[in-house]
């Protein structure tokens, strides 16, 4: 029988398993704040920060929360960033990307504190990650790690193929497969033969950002599905990179859209929010 992987359920307990976390930590006197920064009004940004704020209130993480407007300079939000770096109040920094283009988001990236950076995406995060060292990880492809490990799910050994070479999904994630053991292969637009490598897959991570692209003719009898995408179709109806209805009777797992991949990303902010306070006991 197809096993549905249940990001909603999973993601539940992590964020339950921190809340009792963070508790401990406010009766050692502790409280852990994340400071999240928005540019502009983006309405797919508000609703994702707008999320972050929920569920930093639900775990008993301060937030603290930043709107600046649209014509913010660049000069001004390093400003803001490095008072962030500096305060001893505050153990996260988020800042949400996109940003409006006359700020270099690179730029950035590198200059939040990394002992802050729990989007795990400044250079040394990164770095870190590709030699076994410890630091934050970017939450989607740590997010994945859990819902693997968590549904009983062997990496180790596994031919595990990512579509997707992005630096917060598809690489880190390939990284993060190859610390758990796995034997990994990293296509992208590319890649030849793109249905017989994924036909390899063991574990086939969709993360290339084209609604329904992967049908069964790229899914080996009994594989395990993660799907990473997320698209609105015409109906207002959301839904994956994977063709869900044609692979299921093909594959042994998989995680749906919505409910899969999704709400881990925000639990995997809110243990890298967890992990930045205790780093610094
Ligand atoms: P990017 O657009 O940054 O990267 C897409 C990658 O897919 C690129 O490496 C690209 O290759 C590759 N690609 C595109 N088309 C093809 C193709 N036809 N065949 C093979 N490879 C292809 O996307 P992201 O990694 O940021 O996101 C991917 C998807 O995941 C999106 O739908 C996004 O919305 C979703 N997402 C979901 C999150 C969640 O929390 N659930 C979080 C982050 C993203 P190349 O490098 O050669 O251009």
């Amino acid at each position: 029988m197809t096993q549905i992987i249940d990001g909603k359920k999973i993601s539940a307990e992590i964020k339950d398993e921190l809340k009792e976390k963070v508790s401990a930590l406010k009766a050692e006197g502790k409280e852990i704040t994340l400071a999240v920064i928005q540019v502009g009004n983006d309405p797919a940004s508000t609703v994702y920060v707008g999320n972050k704020k929920k569920s930093c209130a639900y775990i008993g993480i301060r937030s603290l929360a930043y709107e600046l407007p649209e014509d913010t300079t660049e000069e001004e939000l390093l400003s803001l960033v490095n008072q962030l770096n500096e305060s001893r109040d505050v153990h996260g920094i988020l800042v949400q990307l996109p940003l409006p283009k006359q700020i270099n988001e690179d730029k950035i990236i590198k200059a939040i504190a990394p002992a802050k950076d729990v989007d795990g995406f400044h250079p040394q995060s990164v770095g870190a990650l590709s030699i076994g060292q410890p630091g934050f990880v970017s939450c989607t492809p740590a997010g994945i790690i859990q819902l693997l490990k968590r549904s009983g799910i062997t990496i180790d050994g596994k031919e595990c193929v990512i579509v997707g070479r992005s630096n917060i999904v598809g690489k880190p994630m390939a990284l993060l497969l190859l610390r758990e053991n796995g034997t990994v292969t990293v296509c992208h637009s590319h890649t030849k033969n793109l249905k017989e490598v994924c036909k390899r897959a063991d574990i086939l991570v969709a993360a290339i950002g084209k609604p329904k692209f992967f049908n069964h003719e790229y899914i080996k009898e009994g594989a395990v599905v993660i799907d990473v995408g997320i698209h609105r179709n015409e109906n207002n109806k959301l839904c994956g990179d994977v063709d869900y209805d044609d692979v299921f009777p093909h594959v042994s797992a998989i995680t749906p859209v919505p409910g899969g991949v999704g709400p881990m990303t925000i639990a995997m902010l809110m243990y890298n929010c967890v992990q930045a306070a205790e780093m610094e006991i």
